[in-house]
């Protein structure tokens, strides 16, 4: 049997965003700077806070862990995801909390203005893909044995979309490739036209399941700004993985630097963006989680139209909004959608959006061109 060399890595610098954090010192008055770094909802999270009252770091991470447990995790059989998905099939639909049924209103339209590019009825596919698996090195036992992983960096951080790189090589007996039999099975599970979503009510066809991956972290960085709203922060840039909240004003006025990972190394910087006050940024890249097979390289962004790695000749896609749902939502859509349409639905949305093609081209819509400054620019 022919043996494949599998090459997989996880990414470098929280999922194609690295902060490029310029902060000074809080100097005036009580207010005080906390940093805080760790893991939560599988992946990396850098808080830097400026605050005149406490410490609200920890708030934060424990935010992020009850989000992934009660809400958004389709591994934890408790998580209202989970239950969702367990419940397909229902007749008389799934009843949805609130916060459940603001999300999924969200991402429906944007399955729909996508024309289904993003699509979270995806699940099916994503699991058969299971290139989650593949960058936490949880590869078939042979596979693991035949091959001793071979780790570059931050091997102690083991993410469900990783920071930090780590790549291994092992020999794999067999493809961990699907056949386009089983993606095409997969894929008949999957549609979002398929759900209606009412007030308070999901009504998801048998066979099918949810997948909220494309827009998580960018929940999580929603409730993040909800929660600064109520605490004496004055400012704040967080990142969840690559997801990042920018918030309020630094104690000098000056804007918030949030860098863009160069998808061609991603231990380097493309460029600088200069933001003010609450925004939301979010990357989806090529280089995030991936496999390569045969010289190929099947990443994690999938193209809902055929069940494989979206092939739209570009490396990331960088969008910023005043919504961190729609920033992540969109990110993974306008990935799927290339520079064209991507650009007219991130428009669309007042959204300014970055593509890096897969040649290093940089584009953008005219009003990133006024936050984004490329490394080595004057
Ligand atoms: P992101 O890194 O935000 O672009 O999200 C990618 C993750 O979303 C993947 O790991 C999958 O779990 C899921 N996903 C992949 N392709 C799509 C898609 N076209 N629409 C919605 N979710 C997707
Ligand atoms: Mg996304």
């Amino acid at each position: 049997m022919k043996r494949n060399r599998v090459i997989f890595c996880k990414k470098v610098l929280c999922a194609g965003l690295a902060l490029a954090m310029l902060l000074p010192f809080a100097g005036c008055g009580r207010t005080v700077k906390f940093t805080a770094t760790g893991i939560a909802m599988g992946t990396m999270i850098n808080q830097t806070v400026y605050t005149s009252g406490e410490d609200v770091t920890p708030e934060v991470t424990a935010l992020l862990t009850q989000l992934e447990q009660d809400t958004l995790s389709w591994r934890l059989a408790e998580s209202e995801l989970a239950k969702i998905n367990a419940a397909a099939g229902t007749e008389a639909g799934i009843p949805l909390s609130a916060e459940m049924q603001q999300a999924m209103t969200v991402l429906f339209e944007v399955s729909e203005r996508s024309n289904g590019a993003f699509d979270f009825t995806l699940h099916p596919v994503v699991q058969l893909w299971n290139i989650d698996a593949w960058a936490a090195g949880e590869m078939a036992p042979e596979a693991q044995q035949s091959g001793a992983p071979e780790q570059e960096s931050a091997p102690e951080v083991q993410p469900s979309d990783g920071t930090g790189q780590s790549v291994a090589q092992v020999d794999e007996p067999t493809t961990p490739i699907p056949t386009p039999a089983q993606v095409s099975e997969a894929l008949s599970h999957t549609g979002y036209e398929a759900l209606t979503l009412t007030e308070h009510k999901l009504y998801l066809p048998a066979g099918m399941s949810l997948d909220l991956g494309a827009a998580g972290k960018g929940i999580a960085c929603d409730k993040i700004a909800a929660l600064l709203e109520e605490t004496e922060v004055s400012g704040a840039v967080i990142s969840v993985g690559g997801s990042v909240l920018t918030y309020g004003s630094k104690s000098d006025k000056t804007p918030w630097q949030v860098g863009v990972v160069d998808p061609k190394d991603t231990a380097k910087l493309l460029g600088t963006l200069s933001l003010s006050g609450t925004q939301f940024v979010s990357t989806s890249g090529d280089y995030e989680r991936y496999v390569e097979v045969d010289g190929i390289r099947y990443h994690h962004i999938l193209d809902p139209a055929t069940g494989y790695p979206a092939d739209s000749g570009v490396s990331s896609v960088t969008i910023v909004c005043d919504s961190g749902i729609l920033s992540d939502a969109l990110s993974t859509a306008c990935f799927v959608l290339g520079v064209e349409e991507g650009m007219e639905l991130a428009q669309s949305y007042g959204a300014k959006a970055l593509f890096v093609g897969e040649n290093g081209q940089i584009f953008m819509t005219e009003d990133m061109r006024e936050i984004f400054k490329e490394t080595g620019e004057k």
